[in-house]
């Protein structure tokens, strides 16, 4: 069996009884670094076997998980945070794993995205999720095209392009609302909500730090 395992975002508190035992039960946690999954591993005192499997191992590396599944063990994967496959290496694991005709079973919990839509005050029963942006191609097109989205989006921005992109949601969605959820569930957790103008003017006091989910209200709103 391989287990989808969802760890904490920050907070190590944010780890279900369920996903602690597994992790202590299986015979090895394929883990996107072995070094920041160890941290909360040894919080947990949880000694389980841990093996690398990050966004650039090969075909090999996948072979050699499915043999180890196929022979009855059981594995753990887990992602540097959140749930793994959400903008995090997993998806080709799963998908060979299902193929193979193994087992694969999800231990819910946290994931970055849907921790800043519950408490960011906009309509979430729809929403478009877009993991991170494209940074060159394809990024004007999908700007246009966002312009007459109707539902709430949400996606991820790194620090040091977070100003870029609010200077173009300036030029591209100036009357929308946005919310920045930055650094949740730890202790500099912070939402600013405004409009792209607004914000900009926020962050620019200093440079930005930490980890960004960006939410902008759909067309209408
Ligand atoms: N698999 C993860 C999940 O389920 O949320 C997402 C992994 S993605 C590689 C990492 C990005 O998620 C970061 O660059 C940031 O945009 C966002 N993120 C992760 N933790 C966060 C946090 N505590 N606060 C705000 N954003 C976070």
């Amino acid at each position: 069996m391989l287990y989808i395992v969802a760890t904490p975002i920050g907070n190590l508190e944010d780890i279900s009884q369920r996903a602690l035992r597994i992790l202590k039960e299986v015979d090895l946690i394929a883990c996107e670094d072995t070094r920041t999954s160890g941290i909360m591993l040894k919080k947990y005192q949880i000694e389980t076997a841990k093996i690398s499997f990050h966004s650039y191992s090969d075909q090999g590396k996948i072979d050699q998980l499915i043999d180890l599944l196929k022979e009855g063990k059981n594995i753990a994967l887990i992602s540097d945070a959140g749930t793994p496959g959400i903008s995090d290496p997993g998806f080709l694991l799963i998908q060979a794993v299902r193929q193979a005709g193994i087992a694969v079973s999800p231990i819910p919990g946290p994931s970055a995205f849907l921790t800043a839509l519950s408490a960011s005050g906009l309509p979430i029963n729809h929403f478009l999720y877009l993991g991170f942006l494209p940074v060159k191609k394809g990024r004007q097109t999908l700007l246009k095209k966002l312009q007459e989205e109707e539902n709430t989006i949400v996606f991820y921005e790194s620090p040091h392009r977070i100003l870029k992109t609010l200077k173009e949601f300036n030029e591209y969605f100036p009357e929308r609302k946005l919310v920045i959820a930055r650094e949740l569930t730890k202790i500099y957790e912070e939402f600013q909500s405004g409009s792209a103008k607004e914000l900009l003017d926020y962050f620019s006091k200093k440079t930005p730090k930490g980890e960004f989910v960006v939410i902008m209200a759909g067309k209408d709103f």
